[in-house]
């Protein structure tokens, strides 16, 4: 019975960024099925979910073909490691597979079981690069406030969500600037100029510390958790210029941009820049089991090969032969079903096309958002002014509530309510999502008496 899960679930879980009380007097919604972009509960409620879980399952539920390629791995060979001169099939195919979808500037991968993982590596792995160079007082970091890198302690350091930080003892050598957000912090500028200032934080920021410091700059092509903004077409150009200047390595972090979501294969394509590594997860797999993993250019990877000897570094599950069946036979039907095609031809101008019909004078919304298929509706007080709401946090969460009571799930954060459906979605299905979130956000309007 629901109940039962839910008393047991509050005898024995602390869930991920909630109050725990407040949850378990309302008992969770137990989640026990799913078909491509729906879920039912344990009393058989649907949802449609407008989150891919966490910007993961990007085939939707119920593959029977992801679901073979782990069972057949699992009865090949369930388990072994690349520490003793070893290797396996597994892991060998995923990596000839993922590199023949990536740029050719990419050689060389480091997996791991997630995003927060990744970007772990990524902090050892610079830290070593420039070591191997000579140049091992070249270890700062530079993230963007509001910036998400995963919750381990060196991914919440990098990251720049001032609550988590607050708990202290976050990483040294790890600098932030703001987030290019041009609705929130534009001013009189033009989105275009306002890029462009944003992006001279990081130079200026490089000189503040000293070039010779600064090892790299860390960021998501567009911010996800911490609210999905999309920077101006000028940032991220004017970012990889003053990048080059500098010789400041560009790190992107693709967890959950990669894989399709903006109708490319990586969303650093989408905005035009090369990064030196891309941390990636989530959609490598679709989320049907965990596994992440951190790409290198050929240029480090050159460096780490030829001149590093051994980095003492290691993970027992890396290139774990079930995830790495699953994540192939996962990148196979992505290429070979054309979803990321059709998300960049089709399905993703059809959403954001939706949205700016539906909510372009909607008067709880003050600007629209978003590219493929992933999405953010900015609440506002005063679309002309761009006055947000003071209390936003809550009437976002409170949208995401009646959401849930009207089957579809999407997710709030700060004043924003997010959208990033599977990959897979049909016209008809993203239509669902619209009108679901339109009922959703006309409620929350109404209770608000606009
Ligand atoms: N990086 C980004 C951009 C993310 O959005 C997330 C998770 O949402 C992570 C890293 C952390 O990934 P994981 O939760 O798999 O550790």
């Amino acid at each position: 019975e629901t109940r039962d899960y839910q008393a047991a679930d509050a005898a024995h879980h602390i869930h991920a960024f909630l109050d725990q009380k407040a949850l378990n007097a309302e008992g969770p919604r137990v989640i026990v099925g799913g078909e491509r972009l729906h879920l039912w509960d344990n009393d058989g409620k649907r949802y449609l979910d407008g989150m891919s879980g966490l910007w993961c399952t990007n085939l939707g539920y119920g593959r029977k073909d992801l679901t073979a390629a782990a069972t057949r791995q699992l009865e090949q060979l369930p388990y072994y490691n690349m520490f003793f001169h070893t290797t396996h099939p597994a892991v060998v195919e995923l990596s000839e597979l993922l590199f023949s979808l990536l740029p050719g500037h990419y050689s060389h991968a480091i997996y791991t079981n997630s995003g927060s993982e990744a970007n772990e590596v990524l902090i050892r792995t610079v830290r070593r690069y420039w070591q191997i160079l000579g140049k091992p007082e070249k270890k700062i970091m530079i993230g963007r406030w509001n910036g998400y890198h995963g919750s381990t302690l060196g991914a919440t350091a990098l990251g720049g969500m001032k609550f988590m930080h607050e708990m202290g003892g976050m990483l040294p050598d790890i600098e932030h600037i703001d987030e290019p957000y041009w609705f929130a912090h534009g001013g009189d500028l033009t989105p275009e100029e306002f890029g462009l200032r944003a992006a001279r934080q990081l130079e200026e920021k490089i000189l503040e510390l000293g070039a010779d410091k600064v090892a790299a700059f860390v960021a998501e092509p567009f911010q996800g958790a911490g609210g999905m903004i999309f920077p101006p077409e000028t940032y991220w150009p004017e970012i990889q210029r003053i990048c080059r200047k500098y010789d400041v390595l560009l790190c992107a972090d693709e967890v959950i941009g990669g894989f399709g979501r903006t109708g490319e294969w990586f969303a650093h394509q989408h905005f035009g820049f090369e990064p030196d590594t891309l941390s990636i997860a989530k959609g490598l797999t679709s989320g049907y089991i965990p596994m992440g993993g951190l790409v290198l250019s050929k240029r480090m990877a050159e460096v780490l090969v030829e001149k590093g000897g051994v980095f003492a570094h290691g993970l027992t599950y890396s290139g774990h032969p079930v995830a790495a069946a699953v994540a192939i036979a996962n990148l196979k039907a992505l290429r070979d079903e054309g979803v990321v095609t059709q998300v960049k031809s089709d399905t993703g101008p059809y959403l954001q096309q939706c949205l700016r019909e539906v909510f372009g004078n909607h008067p709880l919304v003050g600007d629209i958002q978003g590219t493929g298929l992933v999405a953010a509706l900015q609440f506002a007080e005063d679309k002309a002014t761009r006055k947000r709401f003071d209390n936003e946090s809550d009437i976002a969460w409170r949208c995401r509530t009646i959401g849930f009571e009207e089957g579809v799930i999407i997710r709030s954060t700060l004043g924003r309510m997010i959208m990033a459906p599977a990959l897979v979605a049909t016209r008809a299905e993203i239509d669902e999502l619209v009108t679901k979130t339109r009922i959703a956000v006309d409620r929350t309007a109404q209770e608000l008496g606009l």
